[in-house]
């Protein structure tokens, strides 16, 4: 059998890599901590759980979901960006539940780009953009983050040509992996690039909720006229703990919507209804358990970024994000570092330079696991490197 040039030209997912690499060394009895992977180590809200419980035993929720989703949880999400960003939005035209983030991410470059054209995607970036770009027959083209423009993309930078070719952009603060935040100006000059040029601006909030110190972020749908050309992804995998329900959701202009509505009805026939509906219980329920979750997140965070500062290393603590994102140390790659935590210390990180080019020269360490465990991890890189 021959598998298929957009397949076989596929960078392996990241995270395949270093799952690989960890079973290796537990397989050979070495016990590796690992910093790697984001995702929350705390389980899902009982609330949520038991209102996924209720919905199951309910038969009407057995059948395949409506093409457009669940009204209770389109009109949840609706009701969430009025509280949580002032934002009026239509729960029967403007909103598609998606199977996590993630799924729709990668769907969206199927509604809205034709083979052979252009999407900019962030480097450094979560993978799945540029992985999507290439599966749906477009071609990525690296919008640069730098840590001296506290990695945004320097649009004004972004050359005419590159502009006529594309047809999206990809942009995603709270940021992964650099943990970088974006203010509301940043966006009206998303807008106002991706009006002026016919491009989709679709940007992923995945970490809306996650936040510290008083920041708040904002979504793109904030700037006036944003949906005529903006798409937004949200999950609620970070903020409830719900990695493995996949739930997420889009929001955005009408036109958007429907034709990744129109995707997906070809694709997967949307979210089982009952977690759709327990859904409805996360956004509607109780909020403490993510007041919660900030808190844990911060108490590590603050733990962490004290130790590798104690050894010299340059880092700041974040603002957002279940990440610490940390430039390695002079005469390091960040392949080379990774190694060296990991033989020194046994402890896994994810290098940069797996997030693109312009990761090279750092680390990402994620918050997402128990204390006593970060803890361990912790302690063993201050013991290998001080
Ligand atoms: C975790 C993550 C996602 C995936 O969210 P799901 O809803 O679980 O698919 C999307 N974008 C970014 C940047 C992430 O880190």
């Amino acid at each position: 059998m021959r598998i298929a040039r957009r397949v076989q030209d596929l960078p392996p997912y990241l995270f395949a890599a270093i799952e690989r690499q960890i079973a290796e060394r537990r397989a050979a009895g070495v016990d590796v901590i690992s910093l790697g992977i984001g995702d929350p180590d705390h389980p899902t809200p009982p609330h949520i759980v038991a209102a996924l419980v209720e919905a199951v035993h309910d038969p009407s929720t057995h059948q395949y979901p409506t093409n457009r989703g669940e009204a209770a949880f389109r009109e949840a999400v609706a009701a969430f960006y009025a509280r949580r960003f002032g934002v009026d939005v239509d729960p029967a035209t403007e909103v598609v539940p998606l199977l996590g983030a993630k799924e729709g991410i990668a769907h969206v470059p199927r509604a809205c780009l034709n083979p052979g054209e252009a999407a900019l995607v962030p480097d450094p970036g979560y993978p799945v953009y540029r992985t999507s770009v290439i599966l749906s027959g477009g071609i990525p083209v690296d919008l640069p983050l730098s840590e001296e423009d506290g990695f945004l993309p320097d649009l004004d930078s972004v050359e005419g040509a590159v502009w006529d070719r594309a047809r999206m952009m990809f942009i995603n603060y709270p940021n992964n992996p650099t943990s970088a935040v974006a203010d509301l100006s940043f966006f009206e000059k998303a807008v106002y690039y991706a009006r002026r040029h016919e491009v989709l601006l679709a940007h992923d909030n995945a970490y809306s909720e996650i936040t510290y110190d008083g920041y708040r972020a904002p979504s793109l749908l904030e700037v006036p006229g944003a949906r005529e050309w903006g798409l937004e992804f949200h999950s609620l995998s970070k903020t409830y703990n719900m990695t493995g329900w996949r739930l997420g959701f889009a929001v955005g202009g009408e036109r958007v919507v429907a034709a990744l509505g129109k995707v997906k009805t070809n694709v997967d026939s949307g979210v089982f209804n009952a977690i759709q509906l327990a859904g409805v219980a996360a956004l509607e329920g109780p909020q403490d358990c993510v007041e919660h979750n900030r808190n844990v997140y911060r108490r590590r965070r603050d733990e962490l970024v004290n130790a590798l500062r104690l050894l010299g290393w340059k880092v700041e603590p974040p603002r957002a994000t279940l990440y610490v994102w940390m430039r390695v140390p002079e005469g390091h790659t960040s392949g080379s570092f990774t190694r060296e935590l990991l033989e020194r210390a046994r402890v896994v990180v994810v290098p940069g330079a797996a997030y693109g080019s312009r990761g090279e020269g750092y680390v990402r360490f994620s918050l997402t696991l128990p204390d006593d465990e970060l803890r361990e991890g912790v302690r063993r890189i201050r013991e290998a490197f001080s």
